[in-house]
């Protein structure tokens, strides 16, 4: 399975408007969203953050990077993943 950047919000997993940022809801406020071999695209499920969280991070920094940016933004992939080590922590 693929991952590509959304094309509704171009990787920003949000939309910059007057009422604020509202998340794409395209992607879930990911930015990134699999194709499968038919070419069809779809959300990420919050279930598989933890599993593609290595390959959102490198598409990331890639986007960051092609735009300039130097700052990062949590997004809710690295949410998910912290949330998840944190309980497995003491186990
Ligand atoms: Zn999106």
């Amino acid at each position: 399975m693929d991952i590509i950047r959304c094309a509704s919000c171009d990787g920003y997993g949000w939309f910059d408007d007057e009422d604020g940022a509202p998340e794409c809801d395209w992607c879930g406020g990911v930015g990134y969203v699999y194709r499968d071999a038919n070419g069809a695209d779809r959300r990420i499920p919050a279930d598989d953050f933890e599993q593609v969280a290595d390959r959102l991070e490198i598409l990331e920094r890639d986007r960051l990077r092609g735009l300039g940016y130097t700052g990062e933004a949590k997004r809710p992939w690295e949410q998910a993943v912290r949330k998840n080590s944190m309980r497995n922590e003491g186990q």
